[in-house]
């Protein structure tokens, strides 16, 4: 993905509150392999139960502060998929995240956007894995590239998701 600033990632939490809440980037940010990242995700070092998602959107960053729901008791006898990577992953390694609806009308923050996602948020390092190929499928790197697309679409659309449209509209208007 495009390398994004301190500031744009600390700016495009839409869901933020009180909007004045302070984002606490990764200590590994200046690390951050852009070239090798679709999504920059993260846990909030000092609330574990947090953690937030950005990608760059059309040449914007966009993202979300997440919680972790914190009992998963359905999902605790089997392997889970993971709504972004879709990998399967042992229970424990995948988690289920809320992102509260972002509003400027109280009563519809209330509602939330649920995910299941791979628990330390590095779907990256799925993705990446080299697959085992046959003599019929397409060659690795190839398979790598199509992982990274979906990976790269199903964060947009979560992430497009949980902005409230309807009051975007009414205040652009
Ligand atoms: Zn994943």
């Amino acid at each position: 993905m495009r390398p994004l600033t301190r500031a744009e990632v600390r700016d495009c939490i839409v869901n933020l509150y009180p909007a004045t809440a302070r984002v606490r980037l990764p200590a590994w940010f200046d690390d951050t392999r852009w070239d090798r990242i679709d999504y920059l995700g993260w846990r909030d070092t000092r609330a574990q139960q947090r953690a937030y998602l950005v990608a760059d959107i059309d040449g914007a960053a966009q993202g979300v502060m997440l919680r972790q729901n914190p009992s998963q008791p359905a999902l605790a006898t089997r392997a889970v998929m993971c709504d972004l990577c879709r990998f399967t992953r042992r229970f424990n390694e995948v988690a289920l995240f809320t992102a509260p609806r972002a509003s400027t009308d109280k009563r519809r923050r209330l509602s939330a956007v649920g995910l299941l996602l791979c628990a330390d948020l590095d779907c990256v390092r799925n993705v990446h894995r080299t697959p085992t190929t046959g003599p019929h499928d397409p060659p690795a790197e190839q398979i790598v590239a199509a992982r990274r697309s979906g990976l790269r679409e199903r964060t947009a659309d979560f992430l497009r998701s949980v902005p409230d449209t309807a009051a975007t509209r009414r205040s652009s208007r």
